[in-house]
């Protein structure tokens, strides 16, 4: 049989690896220990020597149904869940880094992995934020101290695409730890492994999950890199195939020793969630696509930036990248219409942060989510006072062109 497709993947990955009691479903488990009937086998677990679990901080059996859905999404060598999307950058990244390193960061992060970005700088890992729509941005800024790449796919909430592929060339032929957060494409649309990551990060909390019900996180390791040759493995992980090398370091530095492990009710939220993951991408794609291109013919829109319109910078590279274009655009109004008196005519779509939930959700950007950075950091990252974003949901495609156009017109004529 050729190899199964995403849903089919996801569907019977609980079944295949033999659930209790033939349940279609791995069932949830919330003990927090596990006892052994011997001492020798109790050591041979907490040594590795023998596959089980000891403490659930450190993993359970419904959280590993998850990694391995994960991880057979991502086409991956291996993949540890966390309690957030922000718990799995974090200990990603303080699990891999040192005093004295140098990350290379996309300037348009998502604002809080570049609020993140600073606090590691304070620590003493030096940081360069680039354009990361060029490649050759990213060369420029390259040291001997150069250990990381850390980008996202498409960036939020201004949409840029980032040059993923010629990024990847670079980090492999500099042996550079390449990480991409693939969140705003889920595997629905995009495998980074295919422009050579090394490791993928996912807000579970967002498409993955998609009913807006359970906040996680992932990283998977693709495969690819060669961590034998990455200097800040410690020499207790340097055991076995080096292919594991780093993942095992993710695990005990950044979720056994950071503690932000994902809760089981939530790995099963997010399980059951992710069963129509790719259904909801194709319905949210269509939806953003539809009304991104109406909203570009509004003579009260001055700007919508959306991958899949042939207006945006990137389009090009998104097409040849993405199955499609996800569920993110935003827009600025023509001049003299308030962004607020557009957002308080909205009746469906809801007033809100959280991105890619079934629902649509609309926020004012420099108001709210990148308040805290201020007009300087506002204006690097392409973002204007009166920007709007909007995550476009699964509803019915003429009510949320019916909402958008009263709103239009009730701020119009306020
Ligand atoms: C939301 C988000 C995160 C953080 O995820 P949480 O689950 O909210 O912690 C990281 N990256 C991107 C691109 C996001 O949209």
């Amino acid at each position: 049989m050729s190899k199964p497709g995403l849903t089919t993947r996801i569907l019977h990955a609980d079944r295949l690896g033999g659930v209790e009691h033939g349940a279609t479903h791995k069932p949830l488990h919330t003990a927090v220990a596990y006892g052994y009937a011997s001492a020798g086998e109790l050591a041979a677990v907490f040594q590795g020597a023998k596959p089980g679990y000891v403490y659930a901080r450190q993993g359970n059996p419904t959280n590993a149904a998850l990694e391995v859905k994960i991880n057979l999404l991502e086409d991956a060598h291996s993949t540890a869940t966390f309690g957030t999307g922000m718990a799995a950058i974090a200990g990603t990244l303080i699990a891999l880094l040192r005093e004295g390193d140098h990350v290379i960061a996309s300037q348009f992060l998502f604002g809080n992995s570049y609020s993140l970005m600073l606090t590691l700088q304070r620590m003493g890992i030096a940081l360069s934020l680039v354009d990361a729509t060029e490649a050759g941005a990213v060369a420029a800024e390259l040291r001997p101290q150069t250990r990381m790449v850390f980008v996202e796919t498409i960036a939020n909430p201004r949409t840029q695409v980032a040059d993923l592929a010629g990024i990847g060339a670079l980090c492999t032929e500099r042996a550079l730890v390449y990480v991409v957060d693939s969140t705003l494409t889920t595997p629905a649309l995009f495998r980074p492994r295919d422009t050579q990551a090394s490791l993928v990060v996912h807000s579970l909390s967002k498409g993955i999950a998609g009913h807006g019900d359970a906040l996680g996180g992932a990283v998977s390791d693709t495969g690819l890199f060669d961590w034998s040759g990455y200097p800040n493995i410690l020499e207790v992980y340097r055991k076995g195939d080096p292919a594991g090398w780093g993942m095992q370091q993710i695990r005990k530095k950044g979720l056994r020793d950071m503690g932000g492990t994902l809760r089981a009710e939530d790995a099963h939220r997010i399980a059951v969630g992710a069963e129509t993951l790719q259904l909801r991408v194709a319905r949210t794609s269509s939806n953003a696509l539809a009304l991104a291109q109406w909203l570009e013919r509004q003579p009260q829109v001055a700007r919508v930036y959306y991958p899949g319109l042939a207006s945006h910078a990137q389009h090009a590279r998104a097409a040849a990248l993405f199955g499609a274009f996800g569920p993110l655009l935003s827009l600025e109004l023509a001049e003299g219409i308030g962004h607020f008196a557009f957002l308080d005519a909205l009746r469906l779509v809801i007033l809100s942060s959280h991105l890619a939930d079934n629902r649509t959700l609309a926020i004012p950007v420099a108001d709210t989510i990148f308040y805290e950075m201020g007009p300087q950091g506002r204006a690097a990252m392409g973002i204007a006072d009166s920007l709007i974003r909007v995550s476009v949901g699964i509803e019915d495609i003429d009510d949320l062109r019916a909402d958008f156009a009263q709103a239009l017109q009730a701020a119009q004529t306020r």
